[in-house]
């Protein structure tokens, strides 16, 4: 892995060298630590359909809304580092810009132009 990129937690922040196991997903990752939590979560959970929806954004209190409003916002920001990371080791692989492109449904030089 190159060293230069660091990759983070999702959920916590933490950076793939304070945790055991990374996993990635599209423009997003999770944690060993905050998997086993979301285990715990489920598994308390298990049976309780009424706790279970108290879960649901439409039962949430305003407050807990408001911050994870707050959360998306900064989840573009990490999608496009993210994006950002993904098309630096494409073009050390001499992907050209224009297959870059073509995936994101932009031209090549938008994807240039906002990648390069
Ligand atoms: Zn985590």
């Amino acid at each position: 892995m190159d060293s230069k990129r660091v990759y983070r937690c999702s959920f916590c922040g933490k950076a793939q060298t304070e945790v055991k196991t990374l996993v990635s997903g599209p423009g997003v990752f999770i944690c060993d630590e905050c998997v086993r939590l979301c285990q715990d979560v489920i598994a308390k959970k298990a049976g309780a359909q009424k706790a279970q929806d108290s879960l649901l954004p439409d039962n949430a209190p305003t407050e807990r809304l408001l911050k994870t409003l707050s959360g998306y916002n900064s989840a573009f920001e990490s999608v496009d580092r993210a994006m950002q990371d993904v098309v630096d080791i494409l073009r050390e692989r001499e992907v050209s810009w224009a297959a870059i492109g073509e995936v994101l449904s932009v031209s090549r030089q938008a994807a240039w132009k906002r990648f390069g």
